[in-house]
């Protein structure tokens, strides 16, 4: 793997960060006038030292914590990853051993304190946006996306912080924080996967009021427990009749010394992050919140952050491809020359390196979509304001709607984009690329997950087709958001004609009337939705640069708009005959 700090070294992610984020309606959202600064100055209290007083002083914190995970992640993970992935994970009897070098990195990443990205910092969390937590994960994953995945457990137990009792967030969350107990979220079970409102694990309260749970789940990461850390597994459980759906689903803490590790997968990848098989059996838990909420509101408040984690850990595995790709093309030598230089070669590259500058702009912009209404929900929440007036609140309103949108797509995008730039990765390798003696095979295997993992992307490109399809009626939400977001720049003609292009499709997916072929033809209608989207957001992000660096990814935007026209055209024969078929059927 390439050595060297994995932030600086990246020069549109540098761009992203300097010049393309808008951090100051960020950073106003997240400070909330600054009060963790101010409850500083006035208690002292160390929680508190490291909170911004102002947006320059937020901003300038952010590159620090990018400099510093960029040069932990670049120069200590990314060297052992190869050799930690050939060693793999041992399980021995409920134990899981981790090869040496992953006990070392851990340490090092409890010691930098990089890793509570989104906890208070009363329980000693970073409270970083989701936005830059969407760049720290990119980061982490481009080094080792098995080891990156101590990062988006850890992390989940914000679950814990946002809906439990003030008790068990001041006796979990520090821990959370510090990495000394590590957190799995189990959902899946061996019969119901994309099929969650059917889970059957059962709670039942036992005489003395403790809930007890009793049932299987399938594929739970970290579980076992993560190095030395022992692991708090919050578990969706059935509290209603085995019938009752969703409603009837509540989360509980469970600790994994309740539980019986059953075995670990053998995976294709992600081969240092262990995939847990869970046995419960009368397993004490404690509820978080209350009861029938666990999927309805819990689950499903948490999804948008949780969806920004694994766009962002596509878009860091797509990097670590390309990177790749692009120092062998420079290196290897065919016909007399670097195969860089060969134009089919070099169209790859080209391709990659347009489609990775569109997934990072697309997952930021997730991520700034759930800050711009997350947080705000909080100060309402801090200002002993009811939910029902914090819904009522237009901003509020607004961003959910969109994040609930923008957050699906970007999953689905960013991770079937990366399977295919890890697959051009391999190609420019050639027969090497087939071989364990370089990087892009292990980073080839791990990309291959990210399409099912958090919802495969059928499941996502079912989660976004409502906004698509309500986002594009005459007065839509997206519309909205295109005008508004369309007045900060002038748009080529190119993109001009791609929207005309999605919007028919958009259209045509929107008389169609039978359920199953409106189905059939949800991936096309957010596949299109997708092309315009990314291709609006690079421009826009074209227009916030000047000189060669604007003109560069002017070039970037032109070729882009072209693909999307070829594909979304072929998607429009597709709907045409679609809509053809409707008819005929009404
Ligand atoms: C390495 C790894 C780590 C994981 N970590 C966790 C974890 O920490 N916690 C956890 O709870 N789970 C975890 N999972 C489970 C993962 O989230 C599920 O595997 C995933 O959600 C898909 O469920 P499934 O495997 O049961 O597939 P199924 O639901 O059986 O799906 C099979 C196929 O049918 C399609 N399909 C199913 N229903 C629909 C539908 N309604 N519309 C369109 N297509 C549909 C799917 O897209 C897929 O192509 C992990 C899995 C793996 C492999």
């Amino acid at each position: 793997m390439i050595q060297s700090n994995y932030f600086t070294d990246n020069s549109d992610l540098v761009l992203q960060v300097e010049q393309i984020a808008n951090w100051n309606e960020i950073v106003k959202e997240v400070e909330d006038g600054f009060r963790d600064a101010k409850t500083y100055e006035s208690s002292k209290d160390d929680h508190f030292a490291m909170a911004p007083a102002n947006t320059k002083d937020a901003i300038d914190y952010y590159y620090s914590v990018l400099d510093s995970l960029g040069e932990l992640m670049g120069k200590e993970v990314a060297p052992r990853s190869a050799e930690m992935d050939k060693i793999g994970l041992k399980y021995d009897n409920g134990k899981v051993v981790y090869p040496d070098a992953q006990n070392y990195l851990y340490n090092l990443m409890r010691e930098s304190g990089l890793m509570p990205i989104g906890f208070s910092r009363k329980y000693g969390g970073l409270r970083l946006p989701v936005s830059m937590g969407s760049i720290i994960i990119e980061i982490a994953a481009r080094a080792d996306s098995a080891f990156c995945l101590a990062f988006g457990n850890v992390n989940v137990a914000e679950i814990v912080e946002r809906y439990g009792s003030d008790e068990m967030r001041d006796a979990w969350i520090p821990k959370f924080a510090s990495g000394e107990i590590s957190c799995a979220m189990a959902l899946t079970e061996p019969n119901y996967g994309s099929d969650l409102p059917n889970v059957q694990t059962r709670a039942v309260k036992d005489e003395k009021g403790v809930w007890r749970i009793t049932g299987a789940k399938r594929f739970i990461t970290h579980a076992a427990g993560y190095i030395d850390a022992p692991c708090a597994i919050l578990t969706l459980a059935r509290t209603g009749s085995p019938t009752s759906g969703a409603r009837g689903l509540s989360f509980f803490l469970v600790e994994a010394k309740d539980v019986h590790i059953a075995g670990i997968e053998k995976k294709m990848g992600l081969h240092c992050s262990p995939t847990c098989e869970v046995v419960y059996e009368n397993s004490p838990g404690l509820l978080i919140g209350e009861e029938g909420f666990g999927l309805v509101k819990y689950s499903m408040g948490m999804m948008n952050s949780a969806r920004v984690t694994i766009a962002a850990q596509s878009v860091g595995v797509a990097q670590a491809a390309y990177a790749e790709g692009k120092k062998y093309a420079a290196e290897r030598i065919q016909f007399g020359k670097p195969i860089k230089d060969i134009p089919a070669v070099a169209k790859m590259l080209d391709r990659m390196e347009r489609e990775l500058a569109a997934m990072r702009c697309v997952v930021f912009e997730a991520g700034r979509c759930v800050d711009m209404y997350i947080w705000r929900k909080e100060h309402f929440k801090h200002e002993g304001l009811s939910e029902k007036e914090a819904k009522a609140d237009e901003q509020i309103k607004k961003w959910e709607k969109l994040a609930d949108l923008f957050t699906p797509l970007s999953k689905y995008y960013a991770s079937e984009q990366c399977v295919k730039v890890a697959y051009d990765a391999v190609q420019i390798h050639g027969g090497s690329g087939f071989t364990e003696d370089y990087d892009v095979a292990r980073i080839y295997r791990d990309a291959r997950i990210l399409t099912i993992y958090e919802g495969t992307s059928q499941l996502q490109v079912v989660a976004a087709i409502g906004g698509v399809a309500a986002g594009m009626a005459p007065n839509g939400f997206l519309r909205e958001y295109f005008e508004t977001e369309l007045k900060t720049f002038t748009q080529s003609a190119e993109l001009k004609k791609v929207f005309e292009e999605f919007d028919k499709v958009a259209q045509l997916y929107r008389s169609i009337e039978e359920s199953r072929i409106k189905a059939e033809h949800a991936w096309e209608t957010v596949e299109s939705a997708a092309r315009y989207i990314l291709g609006l957001l690079m421009e826009r992000s074209a227009a916030k640069l000047k000189g060669e660096q604007k003109s560069e990814r002017l070039d970037l935007c032109r070729d882009f708009n072209i693909d999307s026209l070829a594909i979304i055209a072929g998607n429009l024969v597709k709907l045409e005959f679609a809509r053809a078929k409707d008819s005929v059927k009404a």
